[in-house]
């Protein structure tokens, strides 16, 4: 299966596409962890990529729609993968649709994770008190993040609705109860 997770900062996202990729013995594709290793590596990528990072702004579209180019060529991809916090707004998945049609690939769903936004600030705010030993993980940069996502990433679901592609599940519940949602929706 193809597919891509959505959902905004604080949804568990991160959770479950590790019981997704389990599920269903896939690559698992995040720009964030990507762009996370290149800013350790202090690679071009790295060091062009951080300010935005550490700010809890997007990268410009360019630079991730060339690493997920990249990485949807390699092997592993050519029957099945779970992009992870891509694409993230409609010019990156106006770019993922060139490139996989370009690949002879298309698209089996979008899961989107949402929650509302009482339980993310929440959720957010426990993640920054507890350290998760991510640079952006604190309140200004987090409420930043959710800004960010309501204004470039949330139209994807219109998108992706409009193309009967949308899974849509309720995020709220405790983590067992949504990798439930998730499996069932996927009838996995
Ligand atoms: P994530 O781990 O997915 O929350 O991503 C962490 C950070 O990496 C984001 O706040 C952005 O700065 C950057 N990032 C990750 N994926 C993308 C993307 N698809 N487009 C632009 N920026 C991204």
């Amino acid at each position: 299966m193809r597919l891509i997770l959505l959902g905004p900062p604080g949804a568990g996202k991160g959770t479950q596409a590790i019981f997704l990729v389990k599920a269903l013995s896939c690559p698992h594709i995040s720009t964030g962890d990507m762009m996370r290793q290149a800013v350790a590596d202090q690679s071009e990528i790295g060091v062009r990529v951080k300010t935005y990072m550490d700010a809890g702004d997007l990268v410009p579209d360019e630079v991730v729609v060339d690493l997920i180019k990249e990485r949807l060529q390699k092997p592993d991809c050519a029957n099945s993968f779970l992009l992870d916090g891509f694409p993230r707004t409609v010019e990156q998945a106006e770019s993922l649709s060139e490139i996989l049609s370009e690949l002879n690939m298309s698209l089996d769903g979008v899961v989107e994770i949402s929650v509302s936004d009482q339980v993310l600030i929440e959720r957010i705010m426990n993640r920054a008190a507890q350290g998760s030993g991510r640079s952006d993980d604190n309140p200004e940069i987090a409420k930043n993040r959710l800004s960010v996502y309501r204004k470039q990433t949330l139209p994807l679901v219109n998108y992706y609705k409009a193309q009967n592609k949308l899974i849509s599940v309720d995020g709220a519940g405790t983590i067992a109860q949504v990798s439930q949602e998730i499996a069932k929706a996927l009838d996995l």
